[in-house]
């Protein structure tokens, strides 16, 4: 029974920005604020009141609303110890399996290094939302900024041990080019050209690709089929070591 109502708001080129709200008390958070503006727009014709931010990171493009949306309506805003020095305007942090309460929904803080060192995701167990930031995209995963491959193939295995029916509410819109990579090295995955499919007829019709469910990821994004027989075969290492056979896909997307 799902207690949250979730709202998705599409900024700058391609980041998600995300409002959730607990149904039944209407305490409602704000994810990855990048910007102010469009965020306080959208609960004013909501008529949702804000009284949480959560950052799954510090990029800019995550966190460069927390201080005017603080300003505006006084929430407080949350993100991973860590990090507490690089994230505007925090007043409490979290760590790996802390609850994070919105009004009568809960999320999980689930550690997830590998794009910068002090990433986290809050999964909503309840109501069968990730929202993961720039860990986990569809079709994709965040660039190695700070942390290793090793580090970054951890944290997705983590998230792909949650429930198949959890929908993947991602940082942004990239999973067109995103797809357009993963066929060029398992061109035969049957889920993934099934899934290229469906994204060219939803970007055709300017609709969002995101969120997506993660047992359609587990079976056709490459950046969780690393310790894939079917996988490894297609890309030529098979029996490989899983940290290597990531690696090399990371790589070879950064140059794509
Ligand atoms: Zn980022
Ligand atoms: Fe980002």
């Amino acid at each position: 029974m799902s207690t949250l109502d979730i709202h998705q708001i599409a900024v700058l080129s391609d980041n998600y920005i995300y409002l959730v709200r607990c149904r039944a008390t209407g305490a409602c958070a704000v994810i990855d604020p990048s910007l102010a503006e469009p965020v306080l727009a959208a609960a004013e014709s909501l008529g949702w009141t804000i009284t949480h931010i959560l950052n799954t990171h510090h990029h800019y493009d995550h966190t460069g609303g927390n201080e005017e949306i603080k300003a505006a309506t006084g929430c407080e805003i949350i993100g991973f110890a860590g990090d507490a020095h690089r994230l505007p305007g925090i007043d409490r942090t979290v760590v790996e399996g802390d609850r994070v309460a919105i009004g009568q929904a809960e999320a999980r803080v689930i550690e997830t290094p590998g794009h910068t060192l002090g990433h986290i995701a809050y999964w909503f167990a309840e109501s069968s939302a990730l929202f993961c930031g720039d860990t986990l995209f569809s079709a994709g995963c965040g660039r190695l900024f700070e942390g290793s491959a090793g580090q970054m193939w951890d944290s997705l295995r983590k998230l792909r041990a949650l429930p198949a029916q959890t929908l993947v509410f991602c940082g942004h819109e990239y999973t067109q080019p995103n797809v357009t990579f993963a066929l060029t090295i398992d061109p035969r995955n049957e889920a993934l050209r099934a899934r290229a499919l469906e994204v060219d007829a939803l970007r055709a019709a300017g609709r969002p690709t995101v969120p997506a469910f993660l047992g359609d990821e587990a079976r056709s994004n490459p950046f969780l089929r690393a310790d894939s027989a079917d996988f490894q075969e297609a890309f030529g290492m098979t029996g490989a070591d899983p940290v290597e056979v990531f690696a090399r896909t990371r790589l070879k997307k950064d140059h794509f």
